[in-house]
């Protein structure tokens, strides 16, 4: 006999409040919002509040009062802080399960997935608990005789944290943890399309015992409380991840009250293989490079560079592969594609579709919805392909967030590295070849902030807490991950002793 395991459907029905003060509270205007679930619509994952600028005042007093307080969270021991992000990190563990469902209903995402960001997640608070009791300074002795030097590190303050729909866990988490762990408070604001595990973090920290005012949520349109929070002349810093326009707004509201800012913005990653690259690895690694996701990646290998002898095998393979990829409900274990976030993004994406044929690539496969049963009611787009592309197009040029790869073949590896950075981002990139040489000038060439040799992310930011991520040109500013993104979350103070 076997016994049937039901397949997990989307979560449904969640009602959420404001996190401020350590209580939950509904919006002062009492006005709503609903999360529905992109791969039907038909269901409400979560209703949550819509937040006024007097309730993201709150939550930043809130957090200003906590980080003020002469015996709080900024002076307790940090073996302390270390406790609470390591609670918060058993508790993540323990739930993962049920926090996978639901992050994979809210983003669209297929649950496995899901379930790796929510590992990943419980990594980055593990990682920064036990570096909480690591920040240290340094003393300058020697520079005259009668004088010595100390160089201190200080919590930065208030934090406000404006995090993106593709992976609001994850990307929550590297601003969050690092900043608690340094003794910083914090405001975050999730995307609109993805509150739901942003206010579970809320209330895991919380029962892991974050102190009121700590840790504080508040959701609403980026206009209303994104702003506010990026305007706050009581906020020290933002750190934020999302599209480049927002990040240049925000940088501008920073400037106020002349505020530190982390910003993690777009990309338009080459994946670039040689001829004698491992080919299997490369073709698989590509895939998974752009259809994470469902592409919605700001390190996605959105242009696969290809040298001319093995374009065709490549194309052959890769194209093959993708017909054995399943698109569908994100619940389903077997699925590898979901749908995008949602009905605006999927216009974007066929908006860059309709680009790429005007100008004439060629589209290999893909192109279209995903139509028919089961996905009349979803943001389903097919896995695309499109070949020939020249890197002056807008395909090549733009961002397009969603399952849209393009092709560029290239015949010398100068030609390659001149393609490659002819972007004005630089996030990450990646180089497939034997040839130990070529792979590492390559690596020191590239201007982007993240190399992958022989992998697509598979090591570095999406694998392993340790690597600092973040991006060279138009990709951002500072460091995310590692001992540098701890680094952003302090200041430097000089003390300097006279010694008589
Ligand atoms: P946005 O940059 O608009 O959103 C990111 C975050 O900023 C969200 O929390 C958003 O809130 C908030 N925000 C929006 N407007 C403001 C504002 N005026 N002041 C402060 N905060 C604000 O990204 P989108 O979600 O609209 O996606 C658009 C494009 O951005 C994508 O197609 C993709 O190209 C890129 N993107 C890049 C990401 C990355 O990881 N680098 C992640 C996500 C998107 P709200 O949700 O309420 O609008």
């Amino acid at each position: 006999m076997t016994t049937e395991v039901a397949r997990p459907t989307a979560v449904t029905g969640k009602e959420y409040q404001l996190l401020i003060n350590g209580k939950w509270v509904p919006s002062k205007s009492g006005e709503t919002l609903e999360r529905r679930y992109p791969a039907n619509t038909d269901v409400l994952v979560a209703t949550f509040p819509a937040a006024t600028e007097e309730d993201v005042d709150a939550a930043i007093a809130a957090a200003r009062a906590a980080f003020d307080n002469p015996t709080g969270w900024a002076h307790i021991p940090a073996r302390q802080r270390a406790d609470v992000l390591r609670r918060a990190a058993q508790k993540i563990r323990d739930e993962t399960n049920e926090l996978a469902k639901l992050l994979a209903s809210e983003v669209g995402k297929p649950v496995g997935e899901a379930s790796l960001e929510v590992v990943m997640t419980a990594d980055v608070f593990e990682y920064y608990a036990g570096l909480a009791l690591n920040v240290s300074g340094q003393v300058r002795s020697n520079y005259v005789d009668d004088a010595l030097g100390l160089i201190l590190k200080e919590p930065v303050g208030v934090v406000g944290i404006i995090t993106p729909w593709n992976f609001p866990m994850l990307l929550a988490t590297w601003k969050l943890a690092p900043a608690l762990a340094v003794g910083c408070t914090t405001v975050i604001k999730p995307a609109t399309y993805t509150p739901c595990t942003t206010f579970e973090l809320g209330r895991i920290l919380t029962e892991a015992g974050a102190p009121a005012g700590v840790v504080n949520v508040v959701t609403g349109s980026g206009k209303v409380v994104g702003d506010r929070i990026a305007a706050s002349p009581h906020v020290d810093k933002v750190a934020f991840t999302g599209s480049t326009e927002v990040g240049q707004h925000v940088m501008r509201a920073a400037a106020g009250n002349v505020k530190k800012i982390s910003l993690e913005l777009g990309g338009k990653s080459p994946n670039i293989i040689f001829a004698d690259a491992p080919l299997q690895g490369a073709v698989i690694g590509s895939l998974f490079g752009i259809y994470l996701n469902a592409g919605q990646v700001c390190q996605a290998g959105s242009r696969v560079l290809v040298q001319k002898e093995i374009h065709d095998q490549f194309l052959g393979m890769f194209t093959n592969f993708i017909g054995t990829m399943k698109i569908g409900d994100p619940m389903d274990p077997a699925t590898r594609m979901g749908p995008v976030v949602s009905d605006a993004q999927l216009s974007t994406v066929e908006h860059y579709v309709d680009a790429g044929n005007k100008e004439k690539a060629t589209l290999v496969t893909g192109g279209g919805r995903v139509t028919g049963a089961g996905f009349e009611k979803g943001y389903f787009y097919q896995p695309t392909v499109f070949d020939q592309v020249d890197n002056r197009m807008k395909i090549a040029q733009e961002e397009i967030f969603g399952p849209v790869l393009s092709v560029i073949p290239f015949e010398t590896p100068e030609e390659a590295l001149a393609i490659a950075n002819d972007t004005m981002y630089g996030l990450a990139a990646a180089v497939w070849t034997k040839d130990i040489d070529r792979a590492i000038k390559f690596a020191k060439n590239i201007k982007a902030g993240t190399v992958w040799i022989n992998s697509y992310h598979a090591a570095g930011a999406l694998g392993v807490p340790v690597m600092p991520f973040g991006g060279y040109k138009q990709s951002g500013i500072g460091r995310e991950l590692g001992l540098e993104g701890m680094e952003g979350f302090l200041e430097t103070k000089s003390v300097s002793i006279k010694l008589n």
